[in-house]
C-alpha cells in the first residue's frame, strides 16, 4: 500500500476539509514511530513536501522524549494503537473522514507605530502583526477511537466527546483562559470529521492495525 503522502492538491490553506470518496478509496496507511510504535502526524509546506513528522500525542499536548523514526504502520511490529481522540491506549475502532489540514502561521514582524513608541515606550501597542506560513498540520483521513470515545462518535455527540477529550488533556490546555480556546479548536477539528464521516468503521486487531471494516 502506498504510504500516506499527501499532493499539493490536499495542502491548499484552510481548515477546509477535503471531500474524497471514502466508500471506494482504499484505506490510507499511516506513518508510525519504529522506536516507540506509536502514530506520528505529519506537517508539509506550501509546496505539499513532508517537512516534519511529530508524534501524535504531541500534537494533544504531551512530552515526547525522542525524535520520531517514520515507518508505514504495516511495517511497525505490535503498533500501540492509541485513541486519537483522548489518548487511551487500546483503540478499538477505526473511522475515516475527508483528510483535514490546518495551517499555522508563525510571527515574523511586530510592527508599532513611531508616536505610541515615543510616548509609551515599551507599553506602545502592537500597530500590526505580519506572519508567514510556517507549516500545514495533516490530521489525516483515518482516526483511531478507543470504546468511549466511539460510542460518542456512533451518537454523534460532538460537546460529549469534546468534554470527554477535554478532560484528557494536560493543565497547560484548559487551564484558565486556554480552556475556551482549546475547546474551540476540539469543536472546530471533530465538526470536521462528523461531516465527513464515512460509513462503517473498522475493527481494530491483532494482525489488523488498519482495522477489520464492516
Ligand atoms: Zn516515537
Ligand atoms: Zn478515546
Amino acid at each position: 500500500m502506498a504510504p500516506h503522502v499527501p499532493d499539493p492538491e490536499e495542502s491548499a490553506p484552510g481548515p477546509e476539509a477535503v471531500a474524497i470518496d471514502v466508500s471506494t478509496a482504499p484505506v490510507p496507511e499511516s506513518f508510525y514511530c519504529r522506536r516507540c510504535r506509536r502514530a506520528l502526524n505529519i506537517r508539509f509546506n506550501n509546496l505539499g513536501m513532508i517537512v516534519e513528522y511529530l508524534h501524535a500525542a504531541e500534537q494533544r499536548g504531551q512530552p515526547s522524549d525522542h525524535r520520531p523514526e517514520p515507518a508505514p504502520l504495516t511495517e511497525i511490529p505490535a503498533p500501540i494503537i492509541e485513541c486519537d481522540f483522548c489518548s487511551a491506549p487500546g483503540a478499538a475502532w477505526i473511522y475515516r473522514c475527508a483528510n483535514q489540514v490546518t495551517d499555522a502561521r508563525r510571527v515574523t514582524a511586530q510592527v508599532v507605530a513611531v508616536g505610541d513608541y515615543q510616548s509609551r515606550h515599551h507599553a506602545a501597542r502592537v500597530r500590526r502583526t505580519d506572519t508567514e506560513h510556517a507549516f500545514t498540520q495533516a490530521w489525516g483521513e483515518c482516526w483511531s477511537a478507543c470504546q468511549g470515545c466511539a460510542d460518542l462518535v456512533e451518537a454523534r455527540d460532538l460537546y460529549g466527546l469534546i468534554g470527554r477529550v477535554v478532560e484528557s488533556l494536560p493543565a497547560k490546555l484548559t487551564r484558565g483562559k486556554h480552556l475556551m480556546r482549546t475547546r474551540g479548536q476540539l469543536h472546530d477539528r471533530y465538526s470536521d470529521v462528523f461531516h465527513t464521516l464515512a460509513p462503517g468503521r473498522g475493527r481494530i486487531a491483532p494482525g489488523h492495525p488498519l482495522g477489520i471494516w464492516t
